[in-house]
């Protein structure tokens, strides 16, 4: 009896989406007459209305409406500030079953409030507003951001760009497909016959094309559990809840709560330190990587334009490196010394210390390799191996020329693997700003650690960042997904110290 489903056009889809839809209506109908019938209880028959979109708690009226709901009118006002909205400006989605959406300024809510009844379900009340605002069978409400920042929602960037930010609110705007979503079948069986239903989701997704027109074919998508994936651009995003997600139709895929899409990604990753350092010490060849916490791309590009590299500036040109989402310095460095992203090492953010792959250092020992890690005062990661702390000792600001003193006498004793981890470029950027007189004024002296440390090693020597930073009204900071915060220089060169 079971028929497999076979391709179908979009006309059929169309057709079938119409039907599943009056099936739903029919069925909707139906269980709500029995369910009216058997239960005297007014709450259990009122639907949930949700309040999603640009939310910071999402919540559903029914759980706080009062029990004689049918009588009195809710503020929508009180509601919506519940929820609320991670911006201060925004507009309100009334959104019907059938379709039909009204958008209401966020300063004429005074107006509006919510209503149930068995005849029009919630359906909004207006006095002052045309009549058209009042939705009957309202099924959920949405809140849409005015204004945008890069702080919420999903940011599409290129390497030297912040393109476009979308909040999860902005998303349901925009034009959908609405696509039957296979959810699942069920059968029963009645005597010696079966009678099987397949059940659809319909959902209104909108294509990533349809965005900023994005041309190119392959991207890669982040999101906030550390997901770190290529994807093309024929997939499909969605509102859901106060997030938005990424699915792929093909695959059947879903990733959730997705923060960032980069195009022109840069070949190179910070991932690359973990391969790098891996090949040369299998080969026998000693690797120093001199990790200099929160130095993006474009500020050393403007560092090297206003001459306060010399050193790096006779590098060459840096490679431009990808960070991990979150662009903070416990998931970049742990991205760095296991070569993984942060869904798969299990570090995405400052709270987590423990490893879930091996780093560096465990491969290094199994090798039977010697390795040091030398820091600053507080230890970031839990790896096979002990870091040498580091305190500022001559209370001058900062530790990182103690940290360069331990570096030098750490590296006489001839390490195969060293990683030395200065601070003071993101200390300064948060405090002053990433391109601040200051801060230059640091990452030049930063310069001539580098330059120290690189002359005295005997081996590869790897320098890079686990994030970049930004400019803020009070400094600088990192942690989102833009450009500044996520492109940071790669250097792999040979040392200078004698063969
Ligand atoms: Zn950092
Ligand atoms: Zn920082």
């Amino acid at each position: 009896m079971d028929k497999k489903i076979k391709p179908v056009t979009t006309l059929a889809l169309n057709k079938m989406l119409i039907a599943i839809a009056l099936l739903a209506l029919t069925a909707g109908i139906f269980i709500g007459k029995l369910t009216t019938d058997a239960s005297k209880d007014l709450t259990d028959n009122i639907p949930q209305l949700p309040i999603i979109g640009d939310v910071n708690k999402i919540i559903s009226i029914h759980d706080f409406g009062p029990k004689d709901v049918e009588q009195s009118n809710i503020s929508l006002e009180d509601v919506i500030h519940m929820a609320e909205p991670f911006t201060i400006d925004y507009d309100i989605l009334l959104v019907g079953e059938d379709g039909l959406i009204a958008q209401i300024k966020k300063d004429n809510l005074d107006d509006c409030s919510l209503r149930f009844s068995d005849e029009n379900g919630w359906e909004s009340i207006t006095e002052k507003h045309p009549i058209n605002s009042r939705i009957k069978k309202i099924k959920e409400i949405v809140v849409v951001a005015k204004d945008n920042s890069w702080d919420y929602g999903l940011n599409i960037i290129n390497r030297t760009e912040n393109i476009l930010n979308i909040t999860p609110g902005q998303l349901y705007l925009k034009e959908p497909i609405l696509y039957p979503y296979f959810d699942g079948k069920s059968t029963k069986t009645q005597g010696e016959r079966k009678y099987d239903v397949m059940l659809y989701k319909q959902k209104r997704l909108i294509p990533i094309k349809r965005l900023v027109g994005l041309e190119h074919e392959s991207l890669l998508m982040m999101g906030s559990n550390g997901i770190y994936e290529l994807i093309d651009n024929k997939g499909y995003l969605e509102l859901a809840g106060n997030k938005i997600n990424y699915i792929d139709l093909k695959k059947r895929e879903q990733i959730e709560d997705i923060k960032g899409i980069i195009t022109e990604t840069p070949p190179d990753s910070i991932m690359d330190t973990y391969y790098d350092a891996l090949y040369y010490i299998e080969n026998d060849e000693d690797v120093l990587i001199i990790f200099l916490d929160g130095f993006g791309y474009h500020q050393y590009e403007y560092a090297l334009s206003q001459g306060f590299i010399p050193f790096m500036e006779g590098l060459g040109r840096g490679k431009m490196a990808l960070s991990v989402y979150k662009p903070v310095t416990n998931a970049g460095f742990a991205a760095m010394i296991t070569g993984q992203p942060p869904n798969i090492n299990g570090v995405y953010d400052r709270k987590y210390k423990d490893l879930k792959t091996e780093s560096i250092f465990g491969a290094a020992k199994k090798m039977n390799k010697k390795s040091i890690l030398i820091g600053g005062s507080i230890k970031v990661l839990n790896t096979e191996i002990q870091p040498v702390l580091n305190i500022d000792k001559n209370k001058n600001g900062t530790t990182d020329d103690e940290i360069f003193e331990a570096a030098l006498a750490g590296l006489k004793e001839r390490p195969n693997l060293a990683l030395v981890h200065l601070h003071s470029i993101d200390d300064t950027g948060h405090e002053y700003g990433e391109l601040a007189d200051e801060t230059l004024e640091r990452i030049k002296t930063i310069d001539s650690y580098v330059r120290e440390l690189s002359i005295k090693w005997e081996g590869k020597v790897i320098i890079t960042s686990d994030h970049g930073m930004h400019s803020t009204s009070g400094g600088g900071d990192h942690g989102t997904f833009r450009y500044e915060d996520m492109v940071v220089p790669y250097f792999l060169f040979e040392g200078e110290g004698k063969k």
